[in-house]
């Protein structure tokens, strides 16, 4: 029996590369999801049947958990809008890493309840993995709730304070480091008292309150590289439990979404701009402060957008968060059929790494509306067709093509953008001149080769492409 629970845990293991690898392009992600699924199916499965063959198995409880999570994870994702996936997102990673946290802790209870106690190495090897356990869990969870409310854009009772807070970096970095230390102090000392709850509640208690005010300074643009963060923290949550309950498809998983969510956060990071410590420390999110605009703008029509479009030869369509709220995609498609079959004009999709609110956000939606992958081109490579392109149309972009990132001021500091404004002509759809998820006003607005289309997205998309039939 023993070797085929080690293959079922290898196929599980197997699953979950196979999926990921699968994960990689958006025409294959939806059978690599399938794939995870399985693969912790198969885990789940093979974990009850060893515990049933030590015979310590409460299979009722574990076939009960698994129904209702299965429930309440189905209810969860066919209710949430598209625009609430970051949220959610930032809920599970939380919720992943305080599981791992309270497997841990379980382990850790059974000492004091009179359970034996290991001795020597064996000892120190599972109160530092329950520790870093502990740590990276609990951290994970209140990082991850205020992360999920940031990502909100606050909630009434803490308001702006929340979203992008005015916490100053330069006293709270100290307090950061000395709590990590505090609760490296408890690990070792509980390796003395393993029998000691002081320190377990203490590691439990510091570890919140870290997660809490490493996530606290960081706002604006910086959300991404915090998301995926926090993804990273929860496998490795996961793989410190795996250690100490001696599972080895919880160590093959849990390193899986570490490894794969720190390659993110790296990817992120040099999206941002900005190295991680940059992040972590120096607080770019701003003063939390929205900029108050002060300038006006006269808006086009769709008519008359559709005139200057007449004929154009290439056209780079710049997506933003507004076309994920707006659901425009498809009106988006057919716009880019239409010029293509009308004028021949030759259409790109200029994507920026952060646009939207998750990563790869306008390369999910664009492949909804099937839109040729080969046609979505990243920021890097597209950046320098602008100054040959007719029009950049940007649906709802906002932060992602300001150029005050260029200077070194400001919550977008040194971001690199999309140079939507070195186009002949920008078209801009967006209901309102209003800043972005950064707060800041976009000078791109202003420009006297910019045409505002003002009204959402999906209705805006759609009467031009009936005044392009038109023409
Ligand atoms: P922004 O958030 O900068 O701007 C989106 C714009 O969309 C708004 O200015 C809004 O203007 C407009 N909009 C909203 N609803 C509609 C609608 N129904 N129709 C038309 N327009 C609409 O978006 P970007 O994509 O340019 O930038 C993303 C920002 O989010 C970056 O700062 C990024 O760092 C941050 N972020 C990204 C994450 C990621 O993983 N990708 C995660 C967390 C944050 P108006 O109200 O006038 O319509």
């Amino acid at each position: 029996m023993e070797e085929w629970i080690s293959i079922g845990y290898l196929l599980s293991a197997a699953l979950f590369i196979f999926g990921l690898k699968k994960l990689g392009h958006p025409k294959t992600a939806p059978f690599g999801n399938q794939l995870g699924a399985l693969g912790m199916l198969v885990a789940v499965v093979t974990t009850v049947i060893s515990m049933q063959v030590q015979g310590n198995a409460n299979w009722e409880l574990i076939i009960a958990g698994l129904v209702v999570g299965s429930l309440i994870g189905y209810w969860l994702a066919v209710r949430v809008e598209m625009t609430g996936m970051p949220e959610l997102v930032a809920m599970f990673n939380g919720f992943g890493g305080a599981a791992s946290a309270l497997v841990a802790l379980s382990e850790v209870q059974k000492y004091m309840d009179g359970g034996d106690i290991p001795t020597g190495l064996q000892l120190t090897v599972t109160m530092v993995a329950a520790g870093l356990s502990a740590l990276v869990g609990w951290m994970t969870l209140t990082g991850s709730l205020l992360a999920m409310y940031k990502l909100k854009g606050g909630v009434e009772i803490f308001g702006k304070w929340i979203r992008t807070p005015t916490w100053g970096p330069t006293w709270l970095n100290p307090v950061k480091v000395l709590l990590f230390l505090s609760v490296l102090v408890m690990i070792y000392l509980s390796i003395e008292e393993p029998t000691n709850e002081t320190y377990l509640w203490g590691i439990i208690g510091v570890s919140c309150l870290l997660g809490l005010v490493l996530v606290l300074p960081i706002g604006g643009a910086d959300m991404p590289v915090v998301v995926s963060l926090l993804n990273s923290l929860s496998g490795i949550a996961a793989a410190f439990t795996g250690f100490i309950i001696g599972n080895s498809v919880l160590i093959i998983a849990g390193s899986l979404v570490g490894a794969s969510g720190l390659i993110l956060t790296f990817i992120m990071c040099k999206a941002m701009n900005r190295t991680l410590l940059d992040v972590l420390f120096k607080s770019f999110g701003g003063n939390g402060e929205k900029q108050t605009l002060t300038r006006t703008k006269v808006g086009s029509d769709a008519d008359e957008v559709a005139m200057m479009l007449d004929g154009a030869q290439k056209v780079i369509i710049v997506p933003g968060y507004g076309m994920a709220v707006s659901q425009c995609q498809h009106q988006v498609k057919e716009f880019a059929d239409l010029m293509r079959e009308k004028f021949g004009t030759e259409i790109k999709y200029a994507i920026h790494p952060v646009a939207g609110r998750m990563p790869g956000h306008m390369n999910v939606l664009l492949a909804e509306a099937n839109v040729p992958y080969e046609q979505l081109i990243e920021m890097d490579e597209i950046n320098s067709e602008f100054p040959d392109c007719d029009v950049a149309l940007v649906i709802g972009a906002n932060d992602t093509t300001n150029p005050a990132a260029r200077t070194d001021e400001g919550p977008l500091a040194g971001m690199p953008i999309i140079n939507a404004d070195a186009a002949r002509t920008v078209v801009i759809i967006k209901r309102s001149l209003s800043v972005g998820y950064a707060g800041v006003d976009n000078d791109l607005f202003y420009m006297d080769k910019t045409m505002m289309l003002f009204g959402d997205g999906k209705v805006m998309m759609s009467g031009l492409n009936t005044a392009v039939k038109e023409i």
